[in-house]
C-alpha cells in the first residue's frame, strides 16, 4: 500500500493573526484516487491546499512527494509546479481571448517556443484522449464554463501532474457538464493521478470519490474510506456532532404557530445571492428557523427576505396582501428587522456611541430629515440598555469597547426599537458568552410570546431545538425539507441535510 502513496502531509499547522487555520492536520494521498476534502466553511480545506500549492507557508509540518524519504520544499506556486501539483480553481484563471490551444500550451515554460502547428496538433490529441469537447482553434471565451475549466485541467494533465487538485470546480456547472467532468476525473483517476476535490456537495463526493478526509474548526476530524461512511455521518463529523441513537431527549415543546395566522409569505422568492426561488411563510408569534452546514444558503434566504441583496423573483405578502420589497428599507417599513451574521461588517458600528448605534435602524426608518432628538435617544437607550441589561459605563462609550456579547445586545436593541412585527435573527449568539447567549434565546421566546414573528438562524442545533417550533432545513442552496413536532431531533435534521440517505 506504501508505495501508492503519491502525497503525504503530516502536522501541518498554520496561523493567521489570531486565527489558527490548521492545527497539526495529516493528510495522505495515494496514486489513482479521488479523494474528498470535506468541513464547513472555515474548515481550513482551502488554506491546506494552499499550504500545498506554496501559496502559503506552513508553520509546521512535512509533506512528502512520490514516496521519497525527504520533505518537498514548496515556497511557491511555481515549485508546486514543478513537483507535479496542480490546481485548478472555480473562478478560471485561463484568457478568454486566446484559443484553446494557446490557453493550454503558453506561458507554461518561457524557454520555450512551441511551434505553433505542433502546439495545435498537440492540444487535439490531448482534447481527444481526454474526451472534452472542444477544438484547439477555438476561442476559449466561447466555450462553456466547463468546457473551460476542461481545458485547464487538461493543461494542468499535460504539464505531467501528479497530484491535481480541484477545489470548488463545480459550483457552477449544471448537471450534465458535472458528469462531464466526472468521467474525466475518472479518466485521469485511471492513469494514475491522485485527485483531490473539494466541494460541498455531498451527492458528487458520493458519486465520484474513494476517500474522503473532513476537517473541522482547523483540525482533522479523520479519514475514510467512503464506503465505510454514510452520508448522514459525514453530516454529522462536519458538524462535530455524533449521530445519536434515535431515543433523544427533546427539551420542553415550544409552541408550533405554524397553521395559525400566517403574517408574512414569500412566494418563488429569488435574489442574486439565492438563485433557487423558495416559499415561506411565518405565523404571529412564531420562532422558526433556517438550518444546514455553513453555505448552505440559510442567510441568503433571509437575506432575500428582507431584500438585502437584489431580488431577482417572487413575491411577499404581508396579512395577505402583497407588499413590495427590493431593498432592506422597504422591509424595515412592513415591519421586519434583520439582525445580520457579521456584526462586524455588517451591523456595529464601532467608533459611535451605545446610544448612537441603538437609535440607528429607527433614525434610519424615520428618514435622516427628521432627526431623532438628544433627549429622546438618551431615553431609548436607557429603556434599552436596562431591557437588555447590556453592561455598558454609559450611554456614551463608545461600542467598541464592549464586549462580544454586550455588542450583540446593542443591535439587538437597535432592532427592537423599530418594534418590528417580524425579527430575523441571524447567528445572534455566535462568539458570545454562554449567559449572554441563554438571554438572547429566552429574549426570543418571550418576544414570541408577546406575538412577535422570529426567524433564527444559528450553527447550534441544539441551540435552534431549544427555540424553534418548525426548521428549515437546506442543503446546497436548496431547501430539502421541515421539520415540526417529534421530529424536531438533531439526529433528524443531520439526516435530512445528509440527505434521508443512510
Ligand atoms: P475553508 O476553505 O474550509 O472554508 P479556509 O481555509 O478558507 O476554510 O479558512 C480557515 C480559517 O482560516 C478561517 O477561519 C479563515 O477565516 C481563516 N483564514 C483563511 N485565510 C486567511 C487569511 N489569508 N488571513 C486570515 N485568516 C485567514
Ligand atoms: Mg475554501
Amino acid at each position: 500500500m506504501e508505495n501508492d502513496v503519491v502525497l503525504t502531509m503530516r502536522g501541518i499547522c498554520k496561523s493567521f493573526p489570531g486565527v489558527r487555520a490548521l492545527h497539526n492536520v495529516d493528510f495522505t494521498l495515494r496514486k489513482g484516487e479521488i479523494h474528498a476534502l470535506m468541513g464547513e466553511n472555515g474548515a481550513g480545506k482551502s488554506t491546506l491546499i494552499k499550504v500545498l500549492t506554496g501559496v502559503y507557508t506552513k508553520d509546521e509540518g512535512h509533506i512528502q512527494l512520490d514516496g521519497a524519504a525527504g520533505d518537498v520544499s514548496i515556497r511557491s506556486p511555481q515549485d508546486a509546479q514543478d513537483a507535479g501539483i496542480s490546481t485548478v480553481y472555480q473562478e478560471i484563471t485561463l484568457c478568454p481571448n486566446l484559443t484553446v490551444a494557446e490557453n493550454m500550451f503558453i506561458g507554461r515554460d518561457p524557454n520555450v517556443i512551441v511551434p505553433w502547428k505542433k502546439m495545435e496538433k498537440r492540444a487535439g490529441e490531448i482534447l481527444d484522449s481526454l474526451g472534452i469537447p472542444a477544438r484547439p482553434k477555438q476561442q476559449l471565451g466561447s466555450c462553456s464554463l466547463a468546457v473551460q475549466q476542461m481545458v485547464a485541467i487538461a493543461r494542468a494533465v499535460d504539464m505531467e501532474c501528479k497530484v491535481l487538485i480541484l477545489d470548488e470546480p463545480t459550483s457552477s456547472l449544471d448537471e450534465k457538464e458535472v458528469e462531464m467532468l466526472f468521467s474525466l476525473m475518472r479518466d485521469l483517476k485511471a492513469r494514475g493521478v491522485g485527485i483531490i476535490f473539494v466541494t460541498h456537495f455531498l451527492e458528487q463526493v458520493y458519486a465520484v470519490c474513494d476517500r474522503i478526509t473532513v476537517l473541522r474548526n482547523g483540525e482533522l476530524v479523520g479519514e475514510y474510506e467512503i464506503a465505510n461512511l454514510p452520508q448522514v455521518e459525514l453530516v454529522a463529523k462536519m458538524m462535530g456532532k455524533e449521530l445519536e441513537s434515535l431515543s433523544f431527549i427533546k427539551s420542553d415543546p415550544v409552541a408550533d404557530m405554524a397553521e395559525s395566522g400566517v403574517v408574512y409569505e414569500a412566494h418563488d422568492l429569488s435574489s442574486a445571492a439565492c438563485p433557487n426561488a423558495f416559499d415561506f411563510h411565518i405565523a404571529r408569534g412564531e420562532v422558526n428557523g433556517f438550518t444546514g452546514l455553513l453555505g448552505s444558503g440559510r442567510s441568503e434566504s433571509v437575506r432575500a427576505i428582507f431584500g438585502a441583496d437584489r431580488v431577482t423573483g417572487g413575491r411577499v405578502l404581508r396579512d395577505g396582501k402583497p407588499v413590495k420589497i427590493t431593498r432592506p428599507i422597504d422591509a424595515m417599513k412592513q415591519g421586519i428587522a434583520y439582525l445580520p451574521e457579521d456584526r462586524k461588517d455588517d451591523g456595529i458600528i464601532a467608533d459611535l456611541s451605545v446610544r448612537e448605534n441603538i437609535i440607528l435602524a429607527l433614525q434610519v426608518l424615520r428618514g435622516f430629515w427628521k432627526p431623532i432628538s438628544q433627549s429622546e435617544a438618551e431615553q431609548f437607550a436607557q429603556e434599552y440598555i436596562a431591557a437588555l441589561d447590556i453592561k455598558t459605563a454609559s450611554a456614551d462609550t463608545p461600542v467598541r469597547s464592549l464586549s462580544g456579547g454586550n455588542q450583540q445586545k446593542v443591535i439587538v436593541a437597535r432592532w427592537l426599537l423599530t418594534h418590528p412585527e417580524y425579527l430575523i435573527l441571524d447567528e445572534p449568539t455566535r462568539g458570545i458568552d454562554v449567559g449572554t447567549k441563554t438571554e438572547i434565546q429566552k429574549l426570543v421566546l418571550r418576544l414570541a410570546s408577546e406575538g412577535m414573528s422570529i426567524t433564527f438562524i444559528s450553527s447550534e442545533i441544539e441551540e435552534m431545538l431549544r427555540t424553534c417550533s418548525r426548521l428549515i432545513v437546506m442543503r446546497d442552496r436548496h431547501i430539502v425539507g421541515e421539520l415540526r413536532g417529534e421530529a424536531l431531533t438533531q439526529d433528524q435534521v443531520m439526516r435530512t441535510i445528509a440527505g434521508g440517505v443512510d
